[in-house]
């Protein structure tokens, strides 16, 4: 399938060329061919006139457990360990197959609509995770977030469910759909495993060259009690054990301390910032200008819907801007919108070390079209700053995936959301909550 875009105006995040105005943007396959002014040649499958609207790399969810959007607003009003220990997991206890089928496809098809094309999904049931996001069309990282709760004395990989996971998951769905999918090693956090998990994780990543994907200092106890029980930080201590080896992603990193920056920006770990979520739990906020400084690189994640309660990276744009503003403002100024922008996208991609997230030639076609003759798009004087403060989901009009047209003027071309609704109705709301 080739697509031509005509009258393009787009924020590329390429260096070489920004912002591109009435241009033409030709895609082949599943990669981008040529961006420019001048019409290229030839003929196409299709032709997509973009005149009033504006063309963006997909956005990139760097940190997301897109099944709990079964749980949207359950247990509201609480800390995170609260939150956690007295709705969360016992809800999680009752799910299977189905239900996670089903809050993933309704998690995937929000985002499709709110203009993501790519994402790191963390949990459990992730051979049926990689199913649905292979069907949905985006690309997706997939982990399932290693747990253990047992005696370390006790620890046996051949009798850990995380392990075994970790090597059926890498078996049947590394690199699917042509690179599509792909698995990353993962702990779901320092505080809900121990030593002799992080060494076989860590092993595990180094032997088949996995990123890591792992919650870092989400809270402020999370972090002290760390400190108390080994002397370092919870980056530190998974240090120790190799696990940042590959790099990968740090969910949250709230709270860092005595060169957790620093490590990250050395083993190339990517910080995935959640503000919302961050905000909802009573967590706190990250210290982005402290990341930058450290060189550190900095993405966008929504968590799960359980704790933000949408898929909206509009949304987490605007609050990773304003809080802080809040928090740093003072000693630090604005975080400019292109910085923001490059968070949702490019870094997003580089942190799931997807060759997208920019829109030039040969990179993946991952662009979402977003309808700037809205009211709340006009005037426009500056289109970084319309897009990150007032654009909202409704405004996405097309979002092409792969070089794959998946979303378009409200319409799902590879998810059925009738089947979707009934089966989370009918199935897995029953199921899990009675
Ligand atoms: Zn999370």
């Amino acid at each position: 399938m080739s697509v031509l875009f005509t009258n393009v105006a787009a924020l590329t995040m390429d260096p070489a060329q920004p912002v591109l105005k009435g241009g033409f943007v030709a895609v082949e396959g599943t990669k981008i061919v040529s961006v420019g002014t001048a019409c290229p040649k030839g003929e196409f499958d299709r032709v997509v006139d973009c005149a009033g609207k504006v063309m963006t790399p997909g956005f990139v969810n760097a940190h997301t457990h897109a099944a709990m959007t079964l749980m949207r607003g359950y247990g509201g009003g609480c800390d995170l360990h609260t939150w956690l220990n007295d709705y969360i997991f016992p809800a999680e206890n009752k799910l299977d197959d189905r239900c996670v089928a089903a809050g993933t496809a309704l998690g995937l098809a929000e985002m499709i609509a709110s203009g993501t094309t790519c994402i790191a999904d963390m949990y459990m049931n992730t051979e049926t995770v990689a199913q649905t996001a292979l069907e949905a069309g985006i690309s997706a990282n997939l982990a399932c977030g290693a747990v253990y709760f047992g005696d370390p004395a006790d620890f046996s990989p051949d009798r850990c469910n995380d392990c075994q996971n970790h090597i059926r998951l890498y078996e049947n769905w590394h690199g699917a759909g042509d690179g599509q999918i792909k698995v990353d090693a993962s702990i779901h956090a320092e505080y809900t495993s121990c030593p002799p998990v992080w060494e076989w994780v860590a092993d595990f990543a180094q032997k088949h060259g996995l990123r890591m994907h792992v919650h870092v200092s989400e809270t402020h106890s999370e972090h002290e009690k760390c400190l108390d029980k080994y002397g370092t930080t919870p980056a530190q201590i998974l240090d120790r054990y190799g696990v940042w080896q590959n790099g990968g992603i740090a969910a949250h990193c709230v709270y860092l301390s005595g060169g957790d920056a620093e490590l990250f920006a050395k083993r190339g770990v990517t910080a995935v910032h959640n503000p919302v979520s961050n905000l909802k739990l009573m967590s706190g906020v990250a210290p982005l200008f402290f990341l930058k400084d450290c060189g550190t690189r900095v993405a966008l994640g929504t968590d799960g819907v359980a704790s933000n309660n949408s898929h909206n990276l509009f949304e987490e744009m605007k609050a990773a801007a304003l809080v802080q503003n809040y928090s740093f403002g003072e000693d630090h100024g604005q975080l400019s919108s292109a910085d923001i922008l490059a968070m949702a996208t490019v870094n997003g991609a580089q942190a799931l070390g997807r060759d997208a997230g920019v829109i030039a030639p040969g990179k993946i076609a991952d662009l979402i079209l977003v309808d700037f003759t809205h009211p709340n798009l006009f005037p426009c004087h500056d289109i970084a700053e319309n897009l990150v403060y007032s654009a909202a989901p409704s405004n996405v009009v097309m979002n092409m995936a792969r070089g794959k047209i998946i979303y378009e003027n409200g319409q799902f071309l590879t998810l059925d959301m009738e089947k979707i609704r009934a089966e989370i109705e009918r199935y897995a709301l029953p199921r899990i909550f009675g």
